[in-house]
């Protein structure tokens, strides 16, 4: 359906895509999750032909989106991350001059604007100014010109941002209607709006596709960075003397506790349980195990680890639960 084929762009001597490869199948919710300045927004506009490529080619159904723009374009609706509107217009002025823009045929472009009213619930502003439309209405209106014509691929560059908690969910379920007859493609840099509405992420960083799958498959990815964590009373040199007989983990982080404990994660080799040789072997030294726990890492990791690059530290750190707390924010 897409297909994007060493895709590279450079703003001057900045490398802004670097040699991006995907596919794009028909009918499910793709998000491209990644920091701000990850290349997002540049590789949109590449696809919908707003924007040439330094190297690569874009397919759109077979056309390349730079040699046949017309042809790659109708299947294409695009909501760039600030959207043309023309805010001195109406709602329905706007959207009837962009159906002839679209060139939907004169007969057909009456309906075809009514159901994106509909679609996006314009219905009771459609006769007001767009300047006079709340950030969240104007999204919809953006969403509306994107829909209109029912092209079978919409792209949607972080389509939620700057709304509201309330508008968020709105416009959610809008996408989440839209999938029902299209394929859509939407950037985010929130994890949890990329988890909770796509069925494939795409995580890029520094112009670069750093991971691609499901979001069941893409924690699964990270198996092996399973970690386990323990809480004893007793110092750290004595709990890693402890742990020493547990051939099983590669590296242990220690954090000693104000009370007199010693907090640890554990890094596991190759996914084994070794819950029962901690146990038996804190107990055979007669120090008390209070806590044990093993941890798979979380989607927030890989996501930050693929972005930052950090590699090397797959151990998770004692800060772990603030983190946790943290993410709830995203
Ligand atoms: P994202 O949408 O993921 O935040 P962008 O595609 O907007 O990322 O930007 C990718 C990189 O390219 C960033 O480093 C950004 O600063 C740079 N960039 C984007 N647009 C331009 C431009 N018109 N001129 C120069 N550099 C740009
Ligand atoms: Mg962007």
């Amino acid at each position: 359906m897409i297909e994007v084929k060493n895709l590279v762009k450079k703003y001057g001597s900045h490398l802004a895509i670097d040699h991006l490869n995907f596919k794009i199948e028909k009918g499910k919710i793709y998000g491209f999750l990644g920091p701000n300045g990850a290349g997002k927004s540049t590789t949109m506009n590449i696809m919908t032909g707003y924007l040439g490529a330094t190297e690569g080619e874009v397919l759109i159904n077979g056309h390349d989106i730079l040699k046949e723009p017309e042809e790659a374009k109708k299947h294409i609706g695009y909501l760039p991350e600030l959207p043309p509107l023309y805010t001195e217009m109406t709602v329905q002025e706007y959207l009837d001059f962009t159906a002839e823009l679209k060139g939907i045929s004169r007969d057909k472009r009456e309906s075809s604007v009514e159901e994106v009213l509909k679609l996006a619930k314009l219905m009771d502003v459609r006769g007001r100014l767009i300047r006079n439309l709340s950030k969240g209405y104007r999204q919809r209106v953006g969403l509306a010109q994107a829909v209109l014509g029912f092209p079978d691929i919409i792209i949607l560059d972080e389509p939620t941002v700057g709304l509201d908690p309330k508008q968020i969910i709105e416009i959610r379920e809008l996408i989440r209607k839209l999938a029902k007859d299209h394929t859509v493609i939407l950037s985010s840099h929130i994890l949890a709006e990329v988890r909770e509405v796509c069925d494939y992420i795409m995580i890029i960083s520094k112009g670069r596709l750093v991971a691609s799958d499901t979001p069941d498959n893409l924690e699964h990815l990270m198996d092996d960075s399973e970690t386990v964590e323990i809480l004893a009373k007793t110092e750290p040199s004595r709990l890693r003397e402890i742990l020493s007989s547990v051939n099983e983990i590669s590296g242990i982080k220690t954090e000693k506790r104000a009370d007199g404990t010693t907090y640890a994660a554990l890094e596991v080799k190759e996914h084994k349980d070794i819950r029962e040789k901690v146990f038996f072997a804190f107990a055979g030294a007669n120090c008390p195990l209070l806590m044990l726990n093993t941890n798979r890492a979380s989607l927030e990791e890989i996501f930050l680890e693929l972005t930052q690059g950090e590699t090397g530290s797959k151990l998770l750190s004692a800060e772990r639960e603030e983190d946790e707390t943290d993410a709830g924010d995203l």
